[in-house]
C-alpha cells in the first residue's frame, strides 16, 4: 500500500501544475534530446526483462529528457501503470481521451482514481465542430455502416485528440500487451514512433491478463466494474461488448465488423500495422 501523505503530496504538487508533473514535465524536448531517443528505446528494450513494474516506470522517467505522457483508458492495465506513477509520484502526465462516448463506470473508476491517489487525470475531448459535422455526416451511430465510417469516427474522437495530448512530448506510454491480440504480438518494450517523433513504451509489453490481475489486486488498485461482467478491454459504450469464455480479449471491440483487426488508429502505423518489432526504426 502507498502512503495517504505521499499520495495527497503528489497530489498537491500535480494540481498546481496543468500537466501533472514537474519541470521536466512541462517543458518540451530540445531538438537535440530528440536525436537520442532512438538509443534510448534500445537501452530500455535491453533493461525491461529484469525490472518490476515500478522500476519500468522509474526507468522509463530517469532515462528520458521531457515530458512524458501516459495516456489512460481505466483499463485493468492501465489502471496498473497508473498505480506504479502515482504511488512513486514520478513527472509523468496522466491524460486520458474523453471521446464522449464511454461507459458510466469508466467514469466511475476515473473519478474513484482520482480521490484515491489524489490526483488529476488530464481530459482530452474531440474539437466539438469536428464531432458536429461528424453526426451531421453519418449520423449519431453511424460508425456501424461501415469500417471507413467507424474508423471516421475514431479519427475525430480518438486519434485528434491524442496529437494534443502528445504534442510537444518526447515519450508515450501505452497499456499495450503483446499477448492481447495476433495484431499485437510484437509490441516491443520501447520504439521510437517515427510518424510522431516520439518514443512510445509499453511497460506491460511481455506481461499476461493474469498478471496484470494480480498486480492491480495486491495493491487494491481500483477497477472498472465492467471487468466482472465481461468486459476485457473496454472502450466506447457504442463499441464495446462482454466477451464469450474462450474468446480474445478484444472480440468485443466493434465485434459487428468483420475483419480480425480490432484497432482504432490509436497503435498503427500510417500501412495500418500495429506498431511493433516489424516496424522499421531509425
Ligand atoms: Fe466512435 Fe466507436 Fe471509435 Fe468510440 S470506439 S470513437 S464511438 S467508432
Amino acid at each position: 500500500m502507498i502512503s495517504m501523505a505521499k499520495v495527497a503530496h503528489s497530489g498537491a504538487a500535480r494540481a498546481a501544475q496543468p500537466h501533472g508533473g514537474g519541470d521536466r514535465s512541462v517543458c518540451g524536448i530540445r531538438a537535440a534530446d530528440r536525436e537520442i531517443l532512438p538509443a534510448i528505446a534500445g537501452k530500455l528494450v535491453e533493461r525491461f526483462p529484469a525490472l518490476d513494474l515500478f522500476e519500468r516506470v522509474a526507468a522509463i522517467r530517469g532515462q528520458i529528457p521531457g515530458r512524458l505522457v501516459f495516456t489512460t483508458s481505466f483499463g485493468l492495465e492501465d489502471q496498473a501503470i497508473a498505480h506504479a506513477i502515482f504511488a512513486q509520484a514520478l513527472a509523468i502526465d496522466v491524460a486520458t481521451l474523453d471521446t464522449g462516448r464511454l461507459f458510466p463506470e469508466t467514469y466511475d473508476v476515473w473519478a474513484e482514481t482520482e480521490r484515491r491517489y489524489g490526483v488529476r487525470v488530464v481530459a482530452f475531448a474531440p474539437d466539438h465542430r469536428a464531432v458536429e459535422t461528424l453526426i451531421a455526416r453519418q449520423g449519431i451511430d453511424g460508425f456501424r455502416s461501415s469500417v471507413e465510417a467507424r474508423l471516421d469516427c475514431c479519427a475525430v474522437r480518438k486519434v485528434a485528440p491524442l496529437a494534443r495530448a502528445l504534442d510537444g512530448s518526447a515519450a508515450w506510454i501505452t497499456g499495450l500487451r503483446a499477448d492481447q491480440s495476433a495484431d499485437r504480438a510484437q509490441v516491443l518494450p520501447a520504439l521510437f514512433d517515427e510518424e510522431r517523433r516520439l518514443l512510445k513504451v509499453n511497460p506491460l509489453f511481455d506481461w499476461t491478463r493474469e498478471r496484470t490481475r494480480e498486480f492491480v489486486r495486491a495493491h487494491d488498485v481500483p477497477c472498472n466494474a465492467l471487468h466482472e461482467r465481461g468486459f476485457l478491454s473496454i472502450g466506447c459504450a457504442p463499441c464495446t461488448r462482454a466477451v464469450m469464455p474462450g474468446e480474445p480479449e478484444r472480440a468485443g471491440r466493434w465485434w459487428w465488423e468483420q475483419s480480425q483487426k480490432k484497432e482504432c488508429g490509436l497503435h498503427v502505423t500510417p500501412d495500418a500495422h500495429v506498431m511493433s518489432a516489424n516496424t522499421p526504426q531509425q
